[in-house]
């Protein structure tokens, strides 16, 4: 393992992703592609499960970004962070949920709720992000019973849930399903159990971390959002 050199600072930034809105992912991105939707605020799921117990993206509909947002969203914002964090809180085996805003990647507002699993205090912190790009991912009917039980949660102050339960097949409709070349951690990189994950920590620097900063289990649609998200 080596320490990346820190590189020269550019004169001028580079455009994010989806500064105009007319080529903005998230605003061309239909409803069914959400778990929740309602008048002004969307949820949206990573397109597969994650190693995290729910990794999930909240986005006004507005083409806005945080510091743009007027006081009636500023303040829903708020609420809707709180609601949020209380139902991912709610299912099994999560300790806490972390909110991120980085916005490198996308000009549109999207917070990341991270879920914590209980129990997993080598994963506090700041590289939970990370740790979601590592951990084997959760089983699939426990990921769409999941989701299925956050949007019912939302959806009881509002709006309307898509993601149904677990017998139901929920599906990401095909317009988030573009493959965009990237290096897949799950070719290989990322271990089957838990057991493997405490194995491959013996194994002293082999930290299986990308040198990409979207985090694997956001998926085609994440990827393609929010491409230069720094995660901590
Ligand atoms: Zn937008």
């Amino acid at each position: 393992m080596r320490v990346r050199r820190l590189a020269p600072p550019v004169e001028v930034e580079p455009p994010r992703s989806g500064e105009d809105a007319s080529d903005c992912v998230a605003c061309g991105t239909p409803d069914d592609a959400y778990i929740w939707v309602s008048e002004r605020w969307r949820v949206r799921a990573m397109d597969r499960p994650t190693g995290l117990p729910m990794v999930l993206i909240l986005e006004c509909r507005s083409h806005l970004d945080l510091g743009d947002l007027p006081n009636l969203l500023a303040a829903e914002l708020g609420v809707m962070t709180v609601r949020l964090e209380r139902a991912i809180r709610s299912l099994d085996g999560v300790a806490r949920v972390h909110v991120n805003r980085w916005g490198d990647g996308s000009a549109h507002l999207h917070m990341w709720f991270l879920a914590r699993p209980y129990g997993r205090l080598q994963l506090r912190g700041t590289f939970l992000s990370l740790w979601d790009d590592i951990l084997p991912v959760i089983p699939e009917h426990q990921w769409r019973e999941n989701l299925a039980l956050v949007a019912a949660w939302l959806a009881d102050f509002g709006g309307k849930a898509n993601a149904e339960p677990a017998h139901i097949q929920w599906e990401s409709p095909a317009t988030i399903n573009v493959p965009i070349p990237r290096e897949d951690p799950d070719d290989g990189a990322r271990p089957a159990t838990l057991g493997d994950v405490e194995a491959a920590a013996a194994t002293p620097g082999d930290f299986g971390v990308r040198d990409n900063d979207t985090p694997a289990s956001a998926g085609p649609l994440a990827a393609e959002a929010y491409p230069n998200d720094p995660l901590p």
